[in-house]
């Protein structure tokens, strides 16, 4: 039996299994189709011109071609996404050493602080008994904290609650112990 442009169907048998291939004639690169099946033979010996076929082939190999450009792409985004993921981890682990070291500093920066402005001989001579700097004071309300109204050579100014607010004394260069004699 001929198919559409001439092509002739015919089984061939490799290592005792039979295979279906197109030719038009004897000597022609044969065309496969693959292993033979009954639903598969008696369909092309009904139905499937030449042409038919090798559109389906040629369809089938493009498919196969931007499936695999498509599985390479995404190979590579997910290749690219965890190496940036292991960057960031790596990031991440820097930052919670450095914010850790930090963490420490401001602890002694604080516990420093609180140092001077204790009630024992060791707070500065400079706190009032109410907690107020009796030293430093400036000439308009700053910043949302706890500041007295108060008057210096005769004009109103604010002092700030050093006692509830110890940072403000951890750099000051007027600190000075009470139970320093000099
Ligand atoms: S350390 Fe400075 S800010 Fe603190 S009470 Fe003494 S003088 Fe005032």
């Amino acid at each position: 039996m001929l198919l559409k442009d001439g092509y002739k169907p015919r089984i061939k048998k490799a290592k005792g299994k039979e295979y279906i291939s197109l030719r038009r004639e004897r000597g022609e690169k044969e065309l496969s189709l693959g292993r033979k099946t009954e639903p598969l033979w008696s369909f092309i010996q009904a139905n499937i011109p030449k042409g038919d076929i090798e559109d389906l082939k040629t369809r089938l190999q493009e498919l196969e071609n931007n499936m695999i450009t498509s599985l390479k792409d995404n190979h590579d985004t997910v290749a690219k996404l965890a190496a940036d993921i292991k960057e960031i981890k790596k990031k991440q682990s820097k930052c919670k050493n450095d914010i850790s070291n930090i963490s420490t500093s401001v602890k002694f920066l604080i516990s420093s602080a609180e140092r001077r402005v204790r009630d024992d001989a060791n707070g500065c001579v400079h706190l009032g008994q109410d907690g107020y700097c009796t030293l430093w004071y400036y000439g308009n309300r700053q910043w949302d904290r706890d500041q007295k109204e108060d008057v210096s050579n005769g004009k109103t100014c604010y002092r700030d609650n050093v006692k509830k607010n110890p940072e403000i004394c951890a750099s000051c260069p007027s600190f000075k112990s009470k139970g320093d004699k000099n």
